[in-house]
């Protein structure tokens, strides 16, 4: 595996000063694990099946759909959780 050279965001290759994630896709992230932690009380169900609950619904937005849709398809969970 080749080194991470370029600071770019993982999930749509806009540089990125923190590292993985560029600002918007770090804000979406955050926003998902905070999101998570009430649906984990009221509903009890895995982060997996709730990123596809929240990957449905109209009112989420683009970055969080875009970071939804990376982890789903690298099945990369630690991206959520490492950032925030
Ligand atoms: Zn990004």
């Amino acid at each position: 595996m080749p080194k991470q050279q370029a600071k770019k965001c993982i999930v749509c290759g806009s540089y990125s000063e923190e590292g993985l994630l560029c600002f918007k896709h770090k804000t979406a992230a955050k926003s998902l694990t905070e999101g998570y932690k009430y649906w984990k009380e009221a509903f009890n169900i895995s982060f997996n099946e709730y990123l596809k609950e929240v990957r449905k619904r109209s009112e989420t937005g683009t970055w969080v759909k875009e970071i939804i849709d990376y982890v789903i398809a690298s099945n990369d969970f630690n991206i959520l959780l490492e950032t925030c």
